[in-house]
């Protein structure tokens, strides 16, 4: 662990609990990243310790990349005490689920998409990377190298890049995954979003990746408008963008785990 969580943050959400939102990532942070995308399953004591926080926190809330029915699948959420009011923003903002009504809702599939997956196959195909693992999101479309071919994204980012741009998309990159969205949500608007509805005065947000690093500057933005944040890296090799950013970088999923039991134990 690099950093500390301020001893007067840590009093304002012990005094205040019903007024924090706890925000988190689900891939890299929740969950270890692993070869297979679908077999990466919640960190079971990171879930515990979150189900205890979501029985005295005001709200809690996964911010993923993922669509909403994988972090479903993969986080277990559903049914566990502590879960009843779980938020789940997927695919970087652009689904919202609730654990209330249970509803992903339905977003259309943006053309800009519709026409990226009907060609990228012989994209990929020219550029040599008819290897790589294509994730059809609906609103998105990943490209995956884990396990396949670690250096590969290196040389597709920058056609891809192009790519994105004829076509008016957004490039999302990650860990050894790159993806292209419709643009005009991301993690960000999520936090804005979350911190507008529920009023929360304490923010605690963690994640591991590029894709976060629009949480961070919202959390950011609020501190300067008084509400209390605090920024949670959750670091890997693959990725240091996040650690000077960062209140206190924790060492992957098992120790972001470790916090959060440490976190739940103040109540
Ligand atoms: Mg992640």
């Amino acid at each position: 662990m690099i950093g500390r969580m301020p001893s007067s943050f840590r009093a304002a959400v012990v005094a205040d609990p019903a007024g924090t939102l706890l925000a988190l990532d689900f891939d890299g942070t929740l969950a270890h990243i692993v070869d297979d995308p679908t077999e990466a399953y919640a960190q079971e004591r990171g879930l515990a310790a979150l189900g205890r926080l979501g029985a005295v926190l005001g709200q809690i809330a996964i911010v993923t990349g993922r669509p909403v029915r994988q972090a479903l699948e993969l986080g277990g959420f559903v049914g566990r005490p502590g879960f009843e009011n779980l938020i789940i923003y997927g695919q970087y903002g652009a689904e919202r689920w609730h654990a209330d009504s249970g509803d992903v809702g339905d977003s259309d599939r943006p053309e800009a998409i519709v026409r990226l997956a009907e060609l990228l196959p012989t994209w990929l195909a020219e550029h040599g990377a008819d290897h790589v693992r294509l994730e059809d999101k609906g609103l998105a479309l990943a490209i995956h190298t884990r396990g396949i071919d670690p250096g590969l994204l290196e040389t597709l980012a920058p056609p891809l890049r192009e790519l994105a741009a004829e076509l008016g998309l957004a490039v999302e990159p990650g860990r050894q995954v790159i993806e292209l969205r419709a643009a005009g949500m991301d993690k960000g608007q999520a936090m804005r979003e979350l911190v507008a509805e529920t009023g929360a005065r304490q923010v605690i947000f963690a994640g591991d990746d590029l894709g976060d690093l629009p949480a961070f500057d919202a959390v950011d933005e609020l501190r300067s408008t008084g509400v209390a944040g605090l920024l949670i890296c959750s670091a890997s090799t693959e990725q240091d963008a996040l650690v000077a950013r960062a209140d206190l970088v924790l060492d992957g999923p098992d120790e972001v785990a470790t916090w959060l039991e440490n976190l739940a134990d103040e109540f």
